[in-house]
C-alpha cells in the first residue's frame, strides 16, 4: 500500500518548492492507487504561524494538488512525541541533558578554535545516576545516544547507497526544553504511525536522514523508503531564493501564472514524458508517470520558460474561459481581503489616512506584492554614498535576523535604535532607507508598527532584496 505525505512547515509564505515536492507526492499516490496525507510540521514554536497555515493549503488547492487525509497538525500531537521519547529514555537510546546554552556555546567555541567538528560534546550522556538525579527539575532536553561506532548506511532509491560514520553524527535532541519534539523526531514518529510507505521530499533533507534512520533503528522500526528530488536552482545554479526568483506561489497566482501551467513546469522540473512532449496535464502525467525518467542535474527554475508554458495554456482556453480566469486573477489580487486576521492587523495603520474606501487597496499593496517593485536610488538619502547603503541595511539586516524578543513594535524599535548609536548614519538617513526596503516607499504609516504587521520573513526578505 503506497502512502506519502505532504510536510509543509508553516514559517513562510507558500513556497514554490511545496507545490513541487506536494505534485510528486500525489502523482505517485495517485499512480499506484495509494493515499497522499498532508502534515503541517509547526514544532519550531517561534517561526509558525496560523496564516502560514491557511495560505499553504490554500495554494496548494490553488495549484489543484489534493490530499486524501489530514491536515493533521504535530503542535496538537504533543503526547504522541513525549510518549516516543519516553520508549527511548526507558530502553537507553536517548538521555536528558541539561547543558545550559551557555555551555554549549563554549564547546562550539572550543571546536571552532580546536578546527574539530561541531558537535556536542557528550557530557551528559556520560553522567551517573547521582549526577543525573542531582539536576532534579531544571530544564533539559532530550538526545538520542548515537552509537560511538559503526555506521549507517543511507539507501535512497535515485542513488547509490551512502555510508556515514556514526562518529560523524552528532546526538541530536529529540526532544526541545519547551516540551515540543524536534523536526527529526516528529517527522520519524508521525511517519511511522501514519503508515508513510514512502518519504518522497527535497534533496536538502538528505543530510538529516542518517539522523532518521538512527531513530527508525532505536525504535527497532523498518524505515520508508526514501527518494530526495533534486533542488530547484536559480539561473546561476543555486538552490532557488527569494532574493533571485520569486518562491511565494501567491505571487504566481497574482501575476496571474495558470495553476495549470505552473504545475506543468514544475513536472519538467526533474522529470519527462516518455515522448519528451513539453505541455501536457496532470491526468497525463499520472498516465505516464514512474520515477524511471527523473533527472537529478539541479533543473533550473527558469521563469522565460514558465511563461512560453502559460502562454500555451492561455492560447488554448476558449475566449468564455479566458474571461472566466480574468476575473479570477482579478479577484485573486484583492484576495487580501479575505485573510481576515491580516486585513485587521493592517487597518489601523491607514485609517488614519483613507479618503475613499478605494484607496485602501493601493495604500495597502506593499503589505502584499512579493516581491516588491521600486527604484532602488529610493534607497539612498540624500548625499549619501551607495556603498555605505549596502552596508548600512546589511548591517540593520544582521541586527534584524538576531532580533531574538517578539517581532513587535516597540521591541524592534530598541533593537534598531541600540544600533544606530554606533553607526555611521544619523537616525532619520537610516530609518529612512529601511523604510523603503520594506515597504518599497518613502512615506509609509510608522515604521516599526509597519514592520511588525509585515513580520519577520517578509521584512528580512526584502532587505536581502533591498542589497541584492
Ligand atoms: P528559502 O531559502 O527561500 O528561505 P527555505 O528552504 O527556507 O527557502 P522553506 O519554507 O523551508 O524554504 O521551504 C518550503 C518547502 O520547499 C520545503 O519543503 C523545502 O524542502 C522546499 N524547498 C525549499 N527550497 C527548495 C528548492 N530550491 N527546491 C525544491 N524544494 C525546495
Ligand atoms: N517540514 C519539512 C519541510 O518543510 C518536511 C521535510 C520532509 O519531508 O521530511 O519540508
Amino acid at each position: 500500500q503506497v502512502r506519502v505525505r505532504i510536510a509543509p512547515s508553516p514559517t513562510g509564505a507558500p513556497h514554490v518548492g511545496t507545490a513541487y515536492i506536494g505534485l510528486f507526492n500525489y502523482v505517485f499516490a495517485r499512480v499506484h492507487g495509494g493515499q497522499c496525507v498532508i502534515r503541517i510540521e509547526d514544532t519550531d514554536q517561534a517561526r509558525s504561524e496560523r496564516r502560514y497555515e491557511e495560505d499553504i493549503l490554500r495554494s496548494l488547492r490553488w495549484v489543484g494538488l489534493a490530499w486524501d487525509e489530514g491536515p493533521d497538525r504535530q503542535s496538537e500531537r504533543l503526547p504522541v512525541y513525549r510518549e516516543h521519547v519516553q520508549q527511548l529514555l526507558d530502553s537507553g537510546a536517548a538521555y536528558r541533558c541539561w547543558c545550559t546554552p551557555e555551555r554549549l556555546e563554549a564547546v562550539r567555541q572550543q571546536q571552532r578554535q580546536d578546527k574539530a567538528p561541531m558537535r556536542y560534546d557528550g557530557h551528559c550522556r556520560y553522567l551517573t545516576e547521582a549526577e543525573a538525579k542531582a539536576h532534579g527539575d531544571q530544564p533539559s532536553v532530550v538526545r538520542l545516544k548515537v552509537p560511538e561506532d559503526g555506521s549507517t548506511v543511507v539507501h535512497d532509491a535515485f542513488r547509490d547507497p551512502i555510508t556515514i560514520e556514526h562518529g560523524q553524527i552528532d546526538d541530536q535532541v529529540l526532544l526541545k526544553s519547551d516540551g515540543y519534539p524536534t523536526y527529526h523526531l516528529a517527522n520519524v514518529v508521525d511517519d511511522h504511525v501514519m503508515e508513510i510507505s514512502h518519504v518522497i521530499r527535497a534533496e536538502e533533507w538528505i543530510s538529516s536522514t542518517p539522523k532518521h534512520l538512527m531513530l527508525y533503528h532505536a525504535f527497532g522500526w523498518a524505515p520508508p523508503v526514501f527518494m530526495h528530488m533534486p533542488l530547484l536552482r536559480n539561473a546561476d545554479r543555486s538552490k532557488i531564493s527569494k532574493r533571485k526568483n520569486p518562491v511565494s506561489l501567491r505571487y504566481y497566482e497574482r501575476q496571474g501564472y495558470l495553476p495549470e501551467a505552473l504545475l506543468n513546469f514544475l513536472a519538467l522540473m526533474g522529470w519527462s514524458m516518455p515522448d519528451e512532449r513539453e505541455v501536457f496535464t496532470l491526468a497525463e502525467m499520472i498516465e505516464s508517470f514512474s520515477f524511471d525518467r527523473i533527472s537529478l542535474g539541479g533543473p533550473v527554475f527558469d521563469l522565460q520558460k514558465l511563461e512560453w508554458l502559460n502562454g500555451m495554456y492561455i492560447r488554448q482556453l476558449s475566449p468564455a474561459a479566458l474571461s472566466e480566469r480574468l476575473l479570477e486573477n482579478a479577484r485573486a489580487k484583492s484576495r487580501l481581503l479575505d485573510d481576515n486576521a491580516y486585513v485587521d492587523a493592517i487597518t489601523p495603520l491607514l485609517q488614519e489616512r483613507l479618503r475613499t474606501l478605494g484607496d485602501f487597496q493601493d495604500m495597502a499593496a506593499f503589505f502584499y506584492d512579493t516581491p516588491l517593485a521600486y527604484d532602488k536610488a529610493l534607497l539612498l538619502p540624500k548625499g549619501r554614498n551607495p556603498r555605505e547603503a549596502v552596508k548600512v541595511l546589511t548591517e540593520v539586516a544582521e541586527v534584524l535576523t538576531r532580533h531574538a524578543g517578539p517581532w513587535q513594535d516597540a521591541e524592534l524599535e530598541a533593537s534598531v535604535r541600540a544600533y544606530v548609536e554606533g553607526a555611521k548614519w544619523p537616525g532619520r538617513d537610516l530609518f529612512m532607507t529601511l523604510r523603503t526596503a520594506v515597504t518599497g516607499r518613502t512615506a509609509s504609516p510608522p515604521l516599526f508598527a509597519t514592520m511588525q504587521v509585515l513580520g519577520r520573513d517578509l521584512c528580512l526578505s526584502r532587505l536581502e532584496d533591498a542589497v541584492a
